[in-house]
């Protein structure tokens, strides 16, 4: 906790005292730093890809210059990282577009069993590449919907993308839309869409923080997969702007389940 203490002497009517305030500046000192750390994560994301670009322009006017085999290594390389800080600058931007609209409210009406269809769709290449089977369930209800379609389908892809890169090879993830019904969740009548899949799992210690602005459990693995870290954070408030809620659900060695529901009234 910190405070802001500050006296002022007062002379009222020939009696004179002194006001002291005490502002809590907790809150405002909290978001400061966390302003900070954002900033410092930016940078060292940034950094690194650049760092590995100049280091391979450095052996390719030296040592590689006459050798075609390291030259095209280099230069697949050297896509890849700057394929990677791309991402990351899309994924700041759409992150920062995410977090100005945030408070004004979506109006135009949408299907979103045919959005959840046609994502899927788009998505054919990435699970086959991976050697994923992505299994589609919609519920036979209405599911017309207030809400962006735009942020609904980034929600899908991240979701979607995420449980295909994270299970690989032979898994299964499963994608269902059910309702609408009455949701607790959100007070309200509502839909369900579930991404399930059949990969790793996620320990319960991490699932409170995996929304956090560049959390992620294994940077490594992440990295090595194409992540940025903010595709969680993006997709938490994409859900707040719908009054939705998002949930996580994972057993450990068996899979990971994020469901979000979305009000339909
Ligand atoms: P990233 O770009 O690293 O995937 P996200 O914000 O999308 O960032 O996810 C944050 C972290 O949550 C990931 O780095 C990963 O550790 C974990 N994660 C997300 N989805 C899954 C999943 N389906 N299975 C296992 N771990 C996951």
């Amino acid at each position: 906790t910190s405070f802001r203490v500050t006296a002022r002497q007062v002379d009222e009517g020939g009696t004179t005292g002194v006001i002291v305030c005490f502002e809590d500046e907790t809150h405002r000192a909290q978001a400061e730093q966390m302003r900070r750390d954002f900033v410092a994560n930016v940078s060292h994301e940034l950094k690194t890809p650049l760092t590995a670009l100049i280091g391979f322009i450095d052996t390719l006017r030296g040592p590689a210059r006459e050798d075609p085999n390291a030259r095209d290594r280099f230069l697949g390389i050297m896509e890849s990282e700057a394929n990677r800080m791309n991402r990351l600058v899309s994924d700041l931007l759409s992150l920062s577009r995410v977090e100005a609209e945030e408070r004004v409210r979506p109006t135009a009406r949408l299907d979103l069993a045919a959005l959840i269809r046609a994502t899927v769709r788009s998505l054919e290449p990435v699970a086959a590449e991976a050697g994923v089977t992505v299994a589609l369930e919609l519920s036979s209800g209405t599911t017309e919907i207030v809400g962006d379609t735009d942020q609904l389908r980034q929600v899908l892809v991240n979701l979607i993308e995420n449980a295909i890169k994270y299970s690989g090879e032979g898994t299964t993830t499963r994608v269902a839309l059910t309702g609408p019904s009455y949701e607790p969740r959100v007070r309200g009548q509502g839909v369900r869409i579930r991404v399930a899949d059949s990969g790793p799992g996620i320990d319960p210690v991490h699932i409170p923080r995996l929304t956090e602005r560049f959390y992620r459990i294994d940077t490594h693995r992440s990295r090595e997969r194409g992540g940025t870290g903010l595709g969680l954070a993006i997709v938490k408030h994409i859900v707040n702007r719908h009054r939705g809620r998002l949930l996580v659900d994972s057993t450990p060695g068996e899979g990971s389940e994020f469901t979000v529901v979305l009000p339909t009234g």
